[in-house]
């Protein structure tokens, strides 16, 4: 979004009418700009504690949390924002394959009210996109998110960390393990070792959690140049099936 030029922004508000994507009711006001309306964005159900302090699942754990039990060690805390439903999987959809990156306003401000249990200064790092994925969309949804949310928190955007070396193969197997395995190798530090911003907490920016597989890659390859605290951040929390 942020590298969109302006001309493509304004030309995308002329083309659209005026109303919110989800319940076509009217924008107007200082909601005119917006993709989704107010009525709408306050359906969206807030992931809320309890959960697993690690990865922020809020399903009851018998014993140990299995869904962070395989993450590198630097990933410490991750946050969902809201549940994929509601119309939050639409608004998902919307950005990512309807072409309206500027949806991620919307979704930036309802990601902004998550406290994550980061101290210090952070810098957000959207989940890069292969090369050639990112020709076809034109752009890249986490980072259209990171620019949004970074405008709210007052936060840098570090897009030079992270390359992604393939794409990965549409997830259908649901466990943990397979996901993990799934997206194995997916990511490369793009310096090397010791690029790491120094007393940064890193903050990982996606678009959705499901079992927190590419979040989990993305900080290992972090880990591997040098970074010692990882979080991460995504809009909404996809409903998992029981997988014990
Ligand atoms: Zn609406
Ligand atoms: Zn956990």
């Amino acid at each position: 979004m942020s590298n969109a030029p302006t001309s493509t922004r304004a030309l995308e508000q002329l083309l659209l009418p005026a109303e919110c994507l989800l319940c076509h009711g009217l924008l107007h006001g200082r909601d005119a700009n917006r993709i989704v309306c107010p009525v709408c964005r306050h359906r969206w159900r807030p992931v809320r504690p309890p959960w697993c302090e690690r990865c922020g699942q809020p399903e009851p754990h018998f014993g140990a949390c299995r869904l962070c039990a395989g993450w590198p060690a630097a990933l410490t805390a991750v946050r969902s924002a809201v549940w994929l439903a509601n119309g939050a999987r639409e608004a998902v959809l919307a950005l990512k394959y309807r072409g309206l990156p500027r949806i991620a306003d919307d979704l930036a401000e309802a990601m902004a009210l998550v406290r994550l249990p980061a101290d210090g200064p952070s810098v957000l790092v959207p989940i890069p996109l292969a090369p050639k994925r990112l020709r076809e969309r034109g752009y890249n949804q986490s980072d259209a998110l990171a620019a949004a949310l970074a405008r709210r928190w007052h936060l840098p955007v570090a897009r030079e960390l992270l390359a992604r070396v393939r794409e990965t193969p549409t997830q259908t197997a649901l466990t943990p393990e397979t996901r993990l395995a799934n997206v194995a190798g997916a990511f490369t530090p793009r310096h090397g070792r010791g690029v790491g911003l120094p007393g940064r907490t890193l903050v990982l920016v996606d678009d959705v959690f499901t079992t927190g597989a590419t979040l989990a890659e993305a900080a290992r390859a972090l880990e591997q140049a040098g970074a010692r605290t990882v979080c991460g951040i995504t809009f909404a929390r996809a409903v998992i099936p029981d997988f014990t």
